[in-house]
């Protein structure tokens, strides 16, 4: 439960950081572009002034021209004027008043009543600039007014005083949008821009789409006693050049990483637990495994101790040989003695010894037998001697229950390394069932042949007993599986011996015909 709060808080903090990066790329963004639009701001002010400035300036240098001049005449100032509108190109027009405030002479003509109008406007105001003008004695301009072309501009006032007398005024229409276009249309400019004063806008350019709200600056413009606000946005295409795909690419990427991590964690920590409940299964698989092996040697030991059993009646014999020759012996060592016979005591000893070393024999095989093998060590044994030890047991047996026992041995067979109690153990087990399987036959054959294929020494014993029939071969293996009463067969012994032959990495195999007879063979690596 404690990693997937882990995993989810990885989850989190990675969600976090991606945001927390998104948010200051982007503020990174808004400043780039506020920084922008301060930098237009500033020189867009900085244009407006000198351009209105050096448009005034340029007025005040006709009128010195007018007072050096002491007053011209009609030609020469229509002359001055047009040539001068020419150059200067805010102006809408320019004229002429008398002293007595009359407009005597006008460029261009066509803007006569309209110059008119205004000046007659401006005179009638409040505050008479003109005589404000006069009183100066300098430049005066006048709040915005409406042109007939229906944007705004303002007049230029200025009072002539040729010799140091007043003689009249030079007054200048100058429109708003003329003075922009000559900057703001070169597209040096590309920030929507308004004027306004006193909440009045005066000039706007403001393209559809702009988003008036968004980083908008404003600034404050003061030329010759006039006060403009100039509001700035940032156009379209730098918002656009601003905007960079990493922001949201980091976003997702962040989210994405995040992501990843977190089921990497929690997957991560979901294998190591499956690892550690395998590890258990493991073990606890292990732990059966043991008690398997451990319950099936036991199995396989008493098996033996059955095989002992069933071996008893041979061994009897073998055991009851020895005895009669010592017997026989012993008892004709005192009739030797008495006839002084001294040759035949010795032999009768010599004979006696030997019949004791073959019933010591028979006993440490008995005894050997007999024995826990299951974790005893491999060890070099020779094939030949290995078999017939299996045989030895069996053969009396065989004999006095009328079985005729066939042996084909290759000669020179090599030595195996095995377990030879448990490969005796299987060839006896394989031995009794064919004994078994030709009880009530006819004819009775039980043989075995040892052969050496490539690397492999094979086994084979065969009978002509009553065979396994098709729908039994395949159970024969099965632990408990016997046709045999109850007391006689245990079902164990094939099992045991498949067991014991897989161990010695080789291979049981079995062909049967009812009636006929059975062949199994047993195959083992050298
Ligand atoms: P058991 O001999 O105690 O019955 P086994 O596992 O040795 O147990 O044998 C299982 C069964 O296989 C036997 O009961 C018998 O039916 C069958 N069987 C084994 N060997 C032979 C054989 N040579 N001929 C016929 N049947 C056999």
């Amino acid at each position: 439960m404690k990693y997937q709060v882990v995993a989810f808080f990885i989850l989190c903090f990675g969600a976090a950081l991606s945001g927390w990066s998104w948010h200051h790329l982007k503020q990174y963004e808004y400043n780039q572009l506020q920084t922008e639009v301060e930098s237009q701001s500033n020189n867009i002010a900085k244009v407006i002034r000198v351009q209105i400035t050096e448009q005034v300036e340029s007025l005040e240098r006709m009128a010195k021209r007018w007072e050096y001049n002491n007053g011209t005449q009609f030609d020469e100032w229509h002359f001055d004027a047009l040539n001068f509108m020419n150059y200067e190109k805010a102006y809408q027009s320019i004229a002429w008043l008398k002293k007595d405030n009359q407009v005597d002479w006008l460029v261009p003509l066509k803007a006569r009543e309209e110059t008119k109008k205004l000046i007659r406007e401006s005179q009638e105001q409040r505050i008479n600039l003109f005589d404000q003008a006069v009183k100066q004695q300098s430049v005066v301009i006048s709040q915005s007014v409406t042109l007939n072309t229906g944007d705004k501009g303002f007049l230029v006032i200025l009072p002539l005083f040729p010799n140091g007398v007043f003689d009249g005024f030079l007054v200048g229409v100058f429109s708003f949008d003329r003075l922009f276009s000559l900057f703001l249309d070169t597209g040096y400019f590309d920030t929507p821009v308004t004027m306004m004063e006193r909440g009045q806008i005066i000039y706007q350019q403001v393209p559809k789409g702009t988003r008036v709200t968004k980083n908008m600056l404003t600034k404050k413009l003061s030329v010759y006693g006039s006060d403009w606000d100039i509001y700035n946005w940032p156009s379209s295409r730098s918002i656009e050049k601003s905007q960079s795909m990493l922001p949201n690419m980091v976003l997702t990427f962040g989210l994405c990483i995040s992501l990843l991590l977190s089921f990497s964690f929690y997957f991560a920590r979901q294998v190591e637990r499956k690892k550690q409940e395998l590890e258990q299964s493991y073990e606890e698989l292990e732990q059966k495994n043991r008690e398997i092996a451990n319950t099936q040697s036991q199995l396989v030991h008493s098996t033996k101790l059955a095989s002992l059993g069933e071996m008893a009646t041979g061994i009897a014999h073998e055991l009851n040989q020895p005895l009669q020759v010592i017997s026989m012996n012993a008892e004709m060592g005192p009739e030797y003695l008495a006839e002084n016979k001294h040759n035949r005591v010795v032999k009768a000893f010599t004979d006696i010894m030997q019949q004791i070393d073959r019933a010591q024999a028979i006993i440490k095989q008995l005894r050997c037998f007999g024995r826990d093998s299951a974790h005893d060590e491999h060890q070099e044994i020779s094939s030949e001697e290995m078999i017939n030890s299996s045989l030895l047991f069996l053969k009396r047996q065989f004999m006095s229950n009328n079985i005729e026992v066939r042996e084909n041995i290759a000669p020179a067979l090599p030595n195996i390394r095995c377990n030879k109690v448990q490969i005796e153990q299987v060839l006896l087990n394989l031995l009794v069932n064919a004994r078994d399987a030709v009880e009530n036959c006819q004819d009775k054959i039980v043989g075995i042949k040892a052969f050496q294929k490539d690397k492999q020494l094979l086994i084979e014993i065969y009978d002509s007993g009553v065979g396994i029939g098709a729908d039994q071969l395949d159970k024969i293996f099965d632990p408990f599986f016997t046709t045999k009463d109850v007391g006689k067969g245990t079902g164990l012994g094939l099992s045991i011996s498949h067991a014991i032959i897989e161990q010695h990495k080789g291979s049981i195999k079995v062909e049967s015909q009812i009636n006929k007879g059975t062949q199994f063979l047993v195959t083992l690596p050298l």
